[in-house]
């Protein structure tokens, strides 16, 4: 099994993919460093993630952690009239997590050793024996496999596809938390064992609950989670909407306490006017909403030589489905399994596990911009509609 215990492996970004195939790596004997561009422990990032069955697999199969012990859990999947009426309630269990929680539990198991805070990879070059990166740093690492697992924003994408980039959705995800013990009992009932949807033209928020931010997982100690889904124009609307309070411009985000007062108002004024009731109280009672936009991005290759680009680096599909996490864990699962089946040639491993990523990472792209179009262009969201369901390889699954 550990066939690749002389082999030296670096992951870039410390992220949900990154942790999950520097994992996997070590399993098959690598020595793996992590190198991550943030300084400090990245565990105070908020926000929710929905679980599918490959982002849990590190647990299920690997761990001494118990999915059960990083997750919430709902029963139905609901949608809400502007009177807080039940539109439709399906049966359909969902498991949730939050980013903080979840990155504590898999670097619990990676260990602190091998995990660089504050090293920002700006380049490579590699020869027939292994890859050389470059650091803003001035350092420099050698290994003989190389995972860029630096998201959206990937610097180092350009290296392995210089043809792939960012295409703006037309929208935004405003995002934010509430305590489950700030809500109304009413609306505490209504919204504690349900994803929740509520419907508004060109628009749609979902609501689900997550662990709290000291991990318990308990109704009534949790927090509810939200993507309120917004049009705004790009260009000049765009990049005023995404200037922060310091004056920065967020190309993919602007975090909480940083968004412009005047937006925050304006949006939840418009949660009042536009949403369900229970909706619109998580929205208004949020302190600090942020924002993230929603972009697309495509690629055509994931391999060079000795080095793999995954998880949103490598493809960035919308939210609807909820399965960013997911894919970049298939990826992952993938990967490990090609370096099994080629018997330590990792070149020969990469090769073969491009076609398949690649052929998912773009029908998540497919199926995501039509169920994007359908929210936010066509108004065509239905309330139920099984076809809407969240799911790494198709609704529901
Ligand atoms: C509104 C919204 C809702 C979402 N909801 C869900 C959901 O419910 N379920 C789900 O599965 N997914 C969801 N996602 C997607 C999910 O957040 C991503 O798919 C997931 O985080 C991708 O993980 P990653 O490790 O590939 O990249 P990232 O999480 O983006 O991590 C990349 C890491 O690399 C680091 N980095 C970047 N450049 C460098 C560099 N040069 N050197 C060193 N480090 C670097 C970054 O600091 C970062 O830590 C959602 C996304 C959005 C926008």
């Amino acid at each position: 099994m550990k066939q690749y215990e002389d082999q030296r492996a670096i992951v870039v970004g410390g992220s949900i993919g990154g942790l999950t195939t520097a994992l996997l790596l070590k399993q098959l004997g690598f020595t793996v460093d992590i190198y991550e561009r943030t300084p400090d422990n990245l565990d105070g990032r908020g926000g929710g993630i929905v679980l599918q069955p490959a982002t849990l697999r590190w647990f299920r199969e690997c761990s001494s952690q118990h999915p059960e012990d990083v997750s919430t859990a709902t029963r139905w999947v609901q949608y809400l009239d502007q009177s807080n009426q039940v539109i439709t309630r399906d049966e359909k269990a969902w498991r949730y997590t939050s980013w903080g929680t979840f990155y504590r539990a898999l670097l619990a198991d990676f260990g602190d050793e091998g995990y660089h805070l504050g090293e920002f990879v700006c380049g490579f070059d590699q020869d027939a024996d292994g890859v050389d990166l470059r650091f803003v740093s001035g350092k420099t690492a050698r290994a003989d496999l190389v995972v860029l697992a630096d998201g959206i924003g990937s610097l180092n994408r350009k290296r392995i596809d210089p043809e792939a980039d960012l295409t703006y959705s037309g929208y935004i995800g405003w995002r934010g938390t509430v305590p489950e013990s700030e809500l109304s009992p009413d609306t505490f009932t209504l919204l504690s064992d349900s994803l929740t949807y509520s419907v508004a033209p060109l628009s749609h928020i979902n609501l689900y609950p997550i662990p709290a931010e000291n991990g318990q997982l308990d109704p009534g100690n949790r927090l509810i989670n939200y993507v309120w889904y917004r049009n705004v124009q790009p260009g000049a609307d765009f990049d005023e909407f995404m200037t922060d309070k310091r004056g920065f411009l967020g190309k993919v985000s602007v975090i909480p306490g940083q968004v412009q007062d005047r937006y925050v108002d304006d949006m939840r004024q418009a949660a009042v006017d536009m949403l369900a009731p229970a909706a619109a109280e998580v929205v208004t009672k949020t302190k600090q909403p942020f924002i993230q936009a929603i972009w697309d991005l495509r690629t055509k290759h994931m391999v060079k030589g000795r080095v793999a680009l995954l998880g949103d680096a490598a493809t960035a599909a919308r939210p609807h489905a909820a399965a960013g996490t997911a894919k970049a864990a298939v990826n992952a699962w993938a990967l490990h399994d090609a370096l099994i089946a080629a018997r330590g040639d990792i070149t020969a491993a990469l090769e073969a596990w491009e076609p398949e990523q690649l052929e998912l990472g773009n029908q998540v792209v497919d199926r995501v911009t039509a169920m994007g179009r359908r929210s936010q262009v066509d108004s065509t969201w239905t309330p139920g509609d099984p076809d809407l369901r969240f799911g790494l390889y198709g609704p529901g699954r």
